[in-house]
């Protein structure tokens, strides 16, 4: 195989372990502070960096939609090996939905210059509608292949394993293409200090949505909206079954009432 080029699509979010609260005026995430790599994405920039090396040579850059500059998520992706970033930022881009940044997304891949393969997480941590990968193929006009827990390029082809509820079937589509990819494809690296040093340095080009020509974006491109949101149940306390020889029975009737068996 050639040299690839490949995209990865990384999502910066609010971190998982820290508190997070909506505006209630919008019922969006507050997004103000301090955004990291979504881990889902650091498998599909470890894929990327895989598959560069696999064939040979070649580079693996970025493309980040997030609010206010925020970098710090993709200089762990940068820190990792990723050699360039592209990220489109614009107070206007508050409100979008998935669609908006599809094309968003889809016009920062073309700012990189087409790749071979562009790749993107099935879905993320905080918005997880899992359907930005297949508009972003759409937009593009690339091929759509979802859900791979296991990725190689062979002879210009792209092979995977997608993953389905009883196991897996065997895709393959010709290049360019653009995969997404499930959590545990591969195992993501940590950055080294030489790589978090380098990451610094590594050029990050910021954009507008307008920059790209994409409008309308933000709450009046959205075909969506949350309208109302509601607290989630409380989880309720477990059952402890004590063994008195006989748990089994109990077991098994459990599991029926749920009917499992
Ligand atoms: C100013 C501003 C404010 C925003 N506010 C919010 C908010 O409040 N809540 C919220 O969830 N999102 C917000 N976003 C991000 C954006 O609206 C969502 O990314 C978008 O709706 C995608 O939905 P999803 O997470 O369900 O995508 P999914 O379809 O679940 O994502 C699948 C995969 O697509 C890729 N992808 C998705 N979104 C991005 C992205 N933004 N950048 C790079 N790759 C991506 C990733 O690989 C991801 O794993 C904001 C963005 C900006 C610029």
């Amino acid at each position: 195989m050639k040299v690839m080029k490949i995209v990865v699509c990384v999502k910066q979010i609010p971190d998982p372990a820290a508190p997070g609260s909506l505006d209630p005026s919008t019922n969006a995430l507050k997004r103000d502070g301090k955004l990291i790599l979504d881990d889902s994405d650091a498998y599909g920039v470890e894929m990327a960096l895989q598959l560069v090396t696999a064939a040979g040579g070649g580079e693996v850059s970025i493309v980040s939609m997030a609010p206010n500059g925020e970098t710090s998520g993709m200089r762990t992706a940068l820190a990792m090996g990723a050699v360039r970033g592209v990220l489109v930022s614009d107070p206007a881009l508050a409100g979008s939905d998935a669609l908006t940044t599809a094309r968003v997304l889809a016009a920062a891949v073309q700012k990189v210059g087409m790749p071979d393969l562009v790749i993107a997480a099935t879905e993320s941590t905080d918005g997880y509608t899992g359907t930005v990968p297949a508009q972003m193929a759409e937009v593009l006009g690339l091929p759509s292949v979802t859900f791979a827990k296991k990725v190689k390029v062979e002879g210009g082809v792209l092979k995977i394993d997608r993953q389905t509820e009883d196991g897996y079937d065997e895709v393959e589509c010709p290049l360019p293409a653009l995969v997404s990819v499930t959590a545990g494809v591969v195992e993501p690296r940590y950055p080294s200090f030489k790589g978090i040093m380098d990451a610094k340095k590594k050029e990050v080009i910021t954009v507008t949505a307008s920059d790209l020509g994409i409008t309308p974006v933000g709450w009046s491109g959205a075909g969506q909206k949350v309208s109302s949101v509601t607290q989630a149940e409380a989880r309720q306390a477990g059952q402890v079954i004590e063994d008195d020889g006989e748990a089994f029975n109990k077991i098994v009737a459990f599991l029926e009432t749920l009917k499992v068996i």
